[in-house]
């Protein structure tokens, strides 16, 4: 039986941000990421400075996981993390047992893991966040170009970016100018409904001028930063 190292298996709820915000959906959060954003909302799953494995994180069976989620009623799954292309073999297993029952699969990812055909075969979306700057990490360790170009190929994927001020934009640009990355969704950094609402506000007419679109955070609206919804 294949494991997958979870951190929380929660819905139904509703999908927060991009295309699909709104939407009900099931989450599957894995455990570990190879990255350290400065802002990261879920460094329980991979900072064990501040948190610990042993209590943050399980090692599953797939069929298990797969039955916690049927138990939800929800038709679409949005398989997050920590890094969910850290695992390969859990994720196949995962997204092939929830592809076989008819459900839709949303992947987000930070870009920087190139994804296995198998998985490329049954993922219905690609939710690609590829950091900027304001993630405090060195451009070599979250811009890596062949995996862009891998999800750039699989035709279904978006790129979101997080977005702490508005001049993070010319650094957005540029990033989709050199890899080709469309369609852009744009989103405000925030844990609070009241520095989402400004940040939103703020990013409005410049997002539209540049033709991009522009995602809130539902779960931070609805609940804070609130885990588990
Ligand atoms: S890539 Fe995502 S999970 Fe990993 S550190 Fe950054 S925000 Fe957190």
């Amino acid at each position: 039986m294949t494991d997958l190292v979870v951190a929380e298996v929660f819905g139904p709820t509703f999908q927060g941000e991009g295309p699909s915000a709104g939407r009900r959906a099931g989450f599957v959060r894995v455990g570990r990421c190879p990255l350290s954003c400065s802002w990261c909302d879920t460094a329980y799953t991979w900072d064990w400075d501040r948190f610990d494995p042993a209590k943050e994180l399980s090692r599953r069976g797939v069929d298990d996981v797969l039955a916690e989620v049927d138990a939800m009623d929800v038709d679409l799954v949005v398989i997050t993390g920590g890094e969910p292309l850290g695992q390969r073999a859990g994720l196949s297993a995962l997204a092939r047992g929830l592809h076989d029952r008819g459900t839709r699969i949303e992947v987000e990812t930070s870009g920087v893991l190139a994804p296995s055909p198998d998985v490329v075969a049954v993922v219905d979306q690609w939710n690609v966040s590829p950091k900027l700057a304001n993630s405090g990490m060195e451009p070599a360790r979250r811009i890596v170009p062949d995996a862009l170009a891998a999800f750039v190929a699989t035709g279904r994927a978006i790129f979101k970016f997080v977005v702490v001020e508005p001049a993070d934009l010319d650094e957005i640009a540029g990033l989709v100018d050199e890899h080709r990355l469309r369609p852009v969704w744009v989103m405000p950094e925030g844990t609070d409904a009241a520095t989402l609402a400004e940040r939103l506000r703020a990013l409005a007419e410049p997002v539209l001028a540049r033709g991009w679109h522009l995602t809130p955070r539902l779960h931070v609206l609805l609940w804070g930063d609130r885990r588990g919804v």
